[in-house]
């Protein structure tokens, strides 16, 4: 395969096949900048040269999890140390601190607590809507949607018409991982498997819930598997157009028991991060947002992965103990102020968006 005449066709609008997604994943030496420079054109004209970011805040309201995931250092079960359940009052004063510092979008991140029902997970969106029902309300996998179903002997199409009843703005793309069930038997075994996952996701846009698709690499997953899970996103995007973006989430390894049993690598190289971006935004040619998980990649290579097809630096957080407790520093918050600094930078303008990529009215860069 010919690098330079795969990217010229990618430019000018060719589909790329997965073994071309596969061979430019394999790029090593300068050519890797080709790539990143061939996926920042296509992203010019697919999104033009602003770069976004969301105003939100995660609320985790519980870390305990019937999963426990190896690549996860937050889940675990309700008799460890650290373990918590928010009740009412706790979850409404993490709704009024997230409203204090005007987010537009609340995103909830939390254990597959196997103790909670459809009612319990409906419960939990009357209690965030009560105090912010102008606020976009981002939450729950397509695991905790199955889950939610099992417990209370429902559909899963019942459940989510039951959230988006309550206030469900649009469903988390996690629980992805890789879609691929070799890996998943791995990495996340007690998961939903790839199938699942992808009916869910089907269902709940054709219920017209929005959803993100995420991609978590970096543990026990081959190049190949990375493509078969991208090729899996664009097709449903083909068909229903329900992702608002793509969310590249890299493997944080440090205290996760994948990496301390010697299972996983120390996570992606920063070569793997900006082509994995790259290949993302050619391959992905139904996708217009492509994220930096400016937590994940740290500001300075976020910064470059802006470069190589990204438009969107994700969201203020505030607060990120999912990455926190796997190891990362410096994950929890990033002042728009900073975002600016990085944007300009590179010769492109920050402007703050909405959940659906609107851009807001106020442009002003709100302070903690
Ligand atoms: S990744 Fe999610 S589902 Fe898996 S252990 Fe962590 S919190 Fe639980």
């Amino acid at each position: 395969m010919n690098l330079r005449s795969i990217l010229s066709d990618a430019v000018a609008g060719h589909r790329l096949s997965q073994q071309e997604a596969q061979f430019l994943l394999s790029t090593r030496g300068r050519a890797v900048f080709e790539v990143c420079s061939a996926a920042d054109q296509v992203r010019e004209e697919r999104a033009g040269p602003v770069v976004t970011y969301v105003r939100n805040q995660n609320l985790h309201l519980s870390n305990i999890c019937k999963n426990l995931c190896g690549f996860c250092a937050f889940g675990r079960k309700a008799t460890d140390p650290g373990a918590f359940c928010d009740d009412r009052d706790t979850v409404r004063q993490k709704v009024r601190l997230a409203l204090g510092r005007n987010v537009s979008e609340i995103c909830l991140l939390s254990g597959v607590n196997p103790e909670f029902d459809a009612a319990r997970y409906l419960e939990i969106l009357s209690w965030v809507k009560e105090d912010a029902p102008g606020v976009h309300v981002h939450a729950f996998s397509p695991d905790e949607v199955s889950h939610a179903a099992a417990r209370s002997g429902l559909t899963t199409r019942e459940v989510m018409e039951a959230m988006k009843r309550a206030g469900l703005g649009s469903l988390q793309g996690t629980a992805a991982e890789i879609l691929v069930d070799r890996v998943r038997a791995v990495i996340c075994p007690a998961k939903v498997p790839t199938a699942e996952w992808v009916r869910i996701i089907r269902e709940a846009h054709g219920l017209g819930i929005p959803t993100t698709a995420t991609i978590m690499y970096g543990s026990c997953e081959t190049p190949a598997d990375r493509v078969a899970h991208l090729s899996i996103l664009r097709e449903i995007q083909d068909d229903t157009g329900g992702f608002t973006e793509l969310v590249p989430l890299s493997y944080l390894h440090q205290n996760t028991r994948l990496f301390l049993e010697g299972r996983a690598p120390a996570g992606a190289t920063g070569r793997e991060d900006l082509l994995l971006t790259a290949v993302s935004r050619l391959f992905l040619d139904n996708f217009r947002n492509i994220q930096v998980s400016w937590g994940k990649l740290g500001v300075k290579l976020a910064q470059m992965a802006l470069l190589s097809g990204a438009n969107d630096l994700a969201g203020t957080m505030f607060s990120d103990d999912v990455s926190g407790d796997a190891g990362a520093s410096g994950a929890e918050f990033l002042d728009p102020r900073e975002m600016e600094r990085m944007v300009k930078d590179i010769g492109r303008v920050l402007r703050r968006r909405l959940t659906d990529y609107t851009l807001a009215d106020d442009q002003s860069p709100a302070q903690e």
